[in-house]
């Protein structure tokens, strides 16, 4: 997908084009710590054109003091990442040193570039604007920022500009599996477990490993493609902004995923970041297999695991039929496991129940505990399908779907969960007017 960032130094006005282009547009991730809070990654189209807009204003660091090192490490990292480059400048402070240097930066990555002469807001405005000529871009727009004219230009360009895809997935059809998991759980050891090989150096200096990439896997039986997520950090550029694009890469993984397997740290137990990368698996509806890494480090009494598993799943909550699993990426103790666990949630995915088998099992089921009623009206479910969607969703047809509240729901889930086998895979129960 065509990743689009907007970059500039600092008040330039860059975080007002990133809003206006998400505008009413959910961000993706509202679970992921740093990432929705200050929304600096998001999705947007354009004459239906679908983009993925960064904006990396969310790291202006201080207003006045510009840190031309920081800013210029920022730069590179978003341009590292896009297919095209929106560069905004702004015509109130005029054109400075730094906008020199960023561009000197930008013409390298050899991407589409734009430039934006932003807050060109009158007649006057737009004639000081000419002065960014100079710079020699190109393609160049001036921009309000107050009333977002010149935005409708630069976007039916920008989109124009996006490659054509004429791209032939070569693992197309093959499911694929996302190892994703915080820095150092051990992403990279079963990456080169499963592959047997050391294309990998995994080291304990963070920023060693290489960028996400998709690898055949065809063993014991087993064929899927792993989508590697333990090259999110990257060879000597170790800083907090890693972080954010650390999230962002791991998000477009998952988002291109069938399954996830989910590394937590047994040395460290289940923190927020895990439970987010859970909650972007299970919003996405990707299958999940949570593994328990490191365990060879833990010390073991008789309760230790159910204790450890207890936990988790106290905070997945609903979705309790997630497997976890306890390995060593290591020493490769039940790492085949793992394997075998992660494909069986595939085929789970995939389920398709028939209509008449939903309906003999879970009518009956109905019939006994029925929604409440609610102010003397009782809600009857006729009728129940499978939708013919990608991943396991349920229709029940009745006279009142509004009256079917979030409990029965999950009551219904489980009753699916337990009656049919969907073990690691997020269900979706819908009530429906017949
Ligand atoms: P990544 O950042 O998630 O890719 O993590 P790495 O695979 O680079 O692992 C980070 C560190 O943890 C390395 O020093 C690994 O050797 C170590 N490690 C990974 N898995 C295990 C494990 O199962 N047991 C032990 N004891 N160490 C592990």
């Amino acid at each position: 997908s065509n990743i689009v960032a907007i970059v500039g130094r600092p008040n330039v006005g860059k975080s007002t084009l990133f809003n206006r282009l998400l505008e009413k547009r959910e961000a993706i991730v509202d679970a992921t710590a740093g990432v929705t809070r200050d929304r600096h990654y998001g999705k947007s189209d354009w004459n239906g054109v679908d983009f993925t807009v960064i904006d990396t204003g969310g790291y202006d660091v201080g207003s006045d003091d510009i840190f031309e090192e920081e800013i210029r490490k920022q730069v590179q990292l978003a341009v590292d990442e896009a297919t095209s480059i929106i560069f905004m400048v702004n015509v109130e402070e005029g054109l400075q040193d730094i906008d020199h240097e960023i561009y000197n930066l930008l013409r390298k990555a050899n991407k589409p570039l734009y430039l934006v002469v932003n807050k060109a807001d009158s007649a006057k405005e737009e004639l000081a604007a000419t002065e960014f000529y100079q710079l020699g871009v190109e393609k160049y727009y001036t921009m309000s920022s107050a009333t977002g004219s010149g935005t409708g230009e630069l976007l039916d360009d920008l989109v124009a500009d996006f490659p054509t895809t004429d791209y032939k997935d070569p693992f197309d059809g093959l499911p694929r599996i996302t190892i994703a998991g915080r820095p150092n759980v051990g992403k990279s050891t079963l990456t080169n477990a499963l592959l047997d090989d050391n294309r990998n150096i995994v080291t304990d200096i963070a920023g060693t490993t290489r960028d996400s990439i998709e690898t055949l896997y065809n063993k014991f039986g087993h064929e899927f493609v792993l989508v590697d997520t333990a090259g999110m950090r990257r060879k000597n550029r170790v800083s907090e902004d890693l972080e954010f694009y650390s999230v962002m890469r791991s998000i477009r993984a998952i988002e291109h995923s069938d399954v996830v397997i989910l590394m937590i740290d047994a040395t460290q137990g289940w923190e927020s970041q895990d439970m987010n990368i859970f909650g972007l698996a299970q919003k996405n509806r990707k299958g999940i297999v949570i593994l328990v890494n490191k365990w060879d480090l833990v010390e073991k009494e008789t309760n230790t695991m159910r204790d450890f598993e207890n936990k988790i799943k106290e905070k997945i909550g609903q979705f309790s039929d997630v497997p976890i699993l306890f390995v060593s990426a290591l020493t490769k103790q039940r790492v085949l496991k793992a394997v075998e666990t992660a494909m069986q949630v595939v085929e789970n995915r995939k389920k398709r129940i028939k209509t008449s088998k939903l309906n003999e099992i879970l009518l009956p089921i109905i019939e006994n505990t029925p929604p409440p009623a609610i102010k003397g009206k009782y809600v009857k479910i006729k009728y129940i399908t499978q939708l013919p969607t990608y991943t396991p969703q349920f229709a029940f047809f009745c006279n009142l779907p509004q009256y079917v509240k979030e409990p029965y729901k999950r009551f219904i889930e489980n009753q699916l969960r337990k009656e049919f086998d969907f073990t690691g895979v997020p269900i979706e129960v819908y009530f429906r007017q017949k």
